[in-house]
């Protein structure tokens, strides 16, 4: 099976298993796992932030930092079609007694001026802000990368207000590799992000949350408290130091793949492709099947493909290019949409 639904069905490579099974571990709950502080001080080495914080996954990671940023009663500025808000189960209503602030972003991306607007007066009869999040690369747009300017300006209106920024950077690693940004640089100024090793890096469980050491002693006792203290997680985690070593520059290998696969599929006429910034590719259905339809005929010769969603989404399909799919199997994926779409 070519498995293009996501970047997180990756498995482990042999070296990867051998860097588990020969990791040092002891009780992380107890701060003992030599490979987990490893994993935690390489983390903020590289992001520029204080302190790390492993975490099982980039849900438990995000919300961590919205239970460690707000007070129950606040508002979560947040993009429309934001992981967080979309996908994470209205945690941050049921886990941190806050409300999201929906923002609409120009195909995913707000401006400093719309924040400055969404941001409530201080007077004692309204919610107030507690944080405002971006998302970069942003998933649901097609792996768009967050302009760094547009980024710094929304830093400087937030921390204006006293209102932290929080960064959900699940694949902040593509957009380093793209951009040739380091990831120091691009998340500097904001007061927490999450990134994760399970996705494009390829690990199988794991993300990690970065801040001030003050941020991240409060985030280990919500973590705990989540139920996410783990105990010998040294053998994640090693899988953690294994990726950040030896799999970022090659995601440059799955922009390259994302972006002859989207050359590809723009040849087909019934198709329209958006042409991708890192490793996700979103096509849009314009005649003929509906995206489960062709997600179901794909399925059928060997390929798996990731439909949208309900509604307007309908006709949308989402592929993901990664460490498991080659730059035959996108060949062959591009010849498989031919041969379905053919006449169309
Ligand atoms: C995958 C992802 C997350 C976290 O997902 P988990 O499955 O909980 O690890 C968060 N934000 C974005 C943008 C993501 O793509």
């Amino acid at each position: 099976m070519i498995d293009l639904r996501s970047d997180t069905v990756t498995k482990p490579t042999p070296e990867m298993r051998r860097a588990m099974a020969q990791a040092e571990v002891g009780d992380d709950v107890y701060g003992e796992d030599p490979t987990v502080n490893r994993l935690q001080e390489k983390a903020a080495e590289i992001t520029g932030m204080e302190a790390a914080l492993f975490v099982p996954s980039g849900t438990m990671g995000n919300q961590v930092a919205i239970a460690v940023h707000t007070r129950p009663g606040q508002e979560v500025i947040v993009e429309a079609q934001s992981h967080i808000y979309n996908v994470e189960m209205a945690t941050m209503a049921r886990f941190s007694g806050v409300q999201p602030r929906v923002i609409f972003g120009e195909r995913g991306i707000f401006t400093a001026e719309q924040v400055r607007n969404a941001i409530r007066p201080k007077l004692y009869y309204l919610a107030h802000t507690g944080l405002v999040c971006l998302e970069n690369t942003h998933n649901a747009v097609g792996g768009r990368i967050w302009p760094l300017s547009g980024a710094r300006e929304i830093l400087e209106v937030a921390h204006a207000h006293g209102i932290p920024v929080h960064l959900d950077g699940a694949r902040i690693f593509n957009v380093s590799v793209a951009t040739g940004i380091p990831v120091a640089e691009l998340v500097r100024g904001f007061d927490s992000v999450m990134f994760c090793l399970s996705k494009g890096l390829g690990c199988p469980v794991g993300s990690v949350l970065c801040g001030s050491r003050e941020f991240i002693e409060e985030a280990r006792r919500v973590r705990k408290a989540l139920g996410g203290g783990m105990r010998q997680a040294g053998v994640l985690a090693a899988a953690g130091l294994y990726a950040l070593e030896h799999h970022v520059p090659r995601l440059a290998e799955d922009h390259e793949n994302a972006k002859i696969l989207a050359e590809g599929l723009s040849q087909i006429p019934c198709l329209s492709v958006w042409p991708p910034e890192t490793n996700i590719v979103v096509v849009e259905i314009l005649r003929g099947p509906t995206a489960q339809e062709l997600a179901a005929r794909l399925k059928r010769k060997g390929v798996l493909v990731a439909p949208a969603g309900a509604g307007t989404e309908a006709r949308k399909l989402r592929l993901v290019t990664h460490l498991d799919v080659s730059r035959e199997d996108i060949l062959r994926t591009i010849d498989l949409f031919w041969e379905e779409l053919r006449g169309l």
